[in-house]
């Protein structure tokens, strides 16, 4: 255990920078900050209770380093029952801004992939219920695989799907979202000043639901490589 009251005021260890692979290259992308944009897909919406009319987009976050590489091995977290996958086109950007236009937001994009919205619903639940924060619910430890980054815009259309042990359990297309690419970042850069570094997970299509012990999940997305975690039998 650090104990910091040891440490001189100068000696402080540095912290390194959680990073993500890139597709077809050594190098990593180093990674800011994690946003994410809820109930982006009609038929997910309709599924968690909520209207699935166009309101604008809500967003909420993670700690950067809950990052994973596919091809992990996780241990399934603590203070849950019930964790739950949802499959996400993930945005990265190369620039930023603040009050960024719908014209120049692909243009801070550097890359996107395929990742995985972990989830501690029962968590979510009763913090939804008591009108308290999500935090603990979506942004711990390893809550954030991600496959490797394709350099480039994303595709407007594209199968987007999650297997557990190879049996589908979400399936769409990312031409269904409800608040396009550039209308997410464009948005969130209202809220606040975007930079390169920063992800953006862009909402889970419909099926979302539980992962057990053992089982290995997939996030896939035509065009990009996918993302797979495998979690401890015990
Ligand atoms: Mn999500």
């Amino acid at each position: 255990m650090l104990n910091l009251s040891r440490l001189s005021s100068s000696a402080m260890p540095a912290v390194g920078v959680p990073t993500i692979a890139v597709s077809g290259s050594e190098a990593r992308f180093p990674v800011r900050r994690i946003y994410c944009v809820g109930q982006n897909y009609a038929e997910h919406a309709r599924e968690m209770g909520s209207d699935s009319s166009r309101k604008p987009p809500f967003f909420f976050g993670k700690p950067a380093d809950a990052v994973v590489d596919s091809g992990a091995r996780l241990v399934y977290p603590c203070r849950t029952a019930e964790l739950h996958h949802e499959v996400e086109l993930v945005l990265a950007l190369g620039g930023g801004g603040f009050n960024v236009t719908l014209a120049e937001a692909p243009g801070l994009i550097y890359g996107w992939s395929v990742g995985l919205d972990l989830t501690r619903r029962d968590l979510q639940a009763e913090a939804k219920k008591l009108g308290r924060p999500w935090d603990m619910a979506k942004g711990f430890d390893a809550s954030a695989p991600v496959g490797p980054l394709r350099r480039g815009v994303p595709p407007a259309e594209a199968r987007i799907q999650l297997r557990i042990d190879g049996r589908v359990r979400q399936t769409g297309d990312v031409a269904d979202m409800i608040w396009s690419v550039p209308e997410i970042i464009a948005e969130l850069s209202t809220y606040l000043t975007l930079a390169p570094g920063d992800l953006i997970f862009t909402g889970t299509p419909a099926g979302v639901g539980p992962i057990l012990r053992g089982e290995t999940v997939t996030g896939s997305i035509d065009g990009v490589d996918s993302v797979e975690v495998s979690f401890d039998p015990s």
